[in-house]
């Protein structure tokens, strides 16, 4: 997608503080951090929304996002005090990007309901 801003990201066009990449994935530091750690997973495909998501075809890719964002909370010392994964789908949900992300998100107490 040639004007997606996650994809340039993916793509090092647009710089980011990246945290981790492969092949499938990459994840980089949010730009407006919601906690003292926030860290967007995304896959390198543009997939716009969850309601994208391909059955079959993206079922590894959607394991693969989950298991970086585990790598990362282990890595960032928050998994064991407990972080909260957030994946936004369309407008009422306050999805701004619309390339899939999850949001990594801990190292503060989290409330619920979100807001
Ligand atoms: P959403 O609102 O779609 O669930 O989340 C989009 C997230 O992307 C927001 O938390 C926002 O701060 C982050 N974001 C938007 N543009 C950029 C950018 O250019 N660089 C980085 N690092 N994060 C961004
Ligand atoms: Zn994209």
């Amino acid at each position: 997608m040639n004007d997606c801003v996650f994809c340039k990201i993916s793509q090092k066009k647009i710089p980011s503080k990246v945290v981790y990449e492969d092949d499938l994935s990459f994840a980089f530091e949010d730009i407006n951090p919601q906690a003292p750690v926030h860290t967007l997973v995304i896959p390198k495909k543009h997939i716009p929304t969850v309601l994208d998501l391909k059955e079959g075809e993206d079922d590894h890719l959607i394991g693969h996002l989950f298991k970086i964002a585990n790598k990362i909370a282990k890595e960032r010392g928050i998994a064991e005090r407990g972080f909260r994964l957030v994946t936004n789908c369309n407008p009422e949900s306050g999805q701004t990007v619309y390339h899939i992300h999850l949001h990594v998100l801990g190292g503060r107490h989290m409330r619920w309901p979100p807001g």
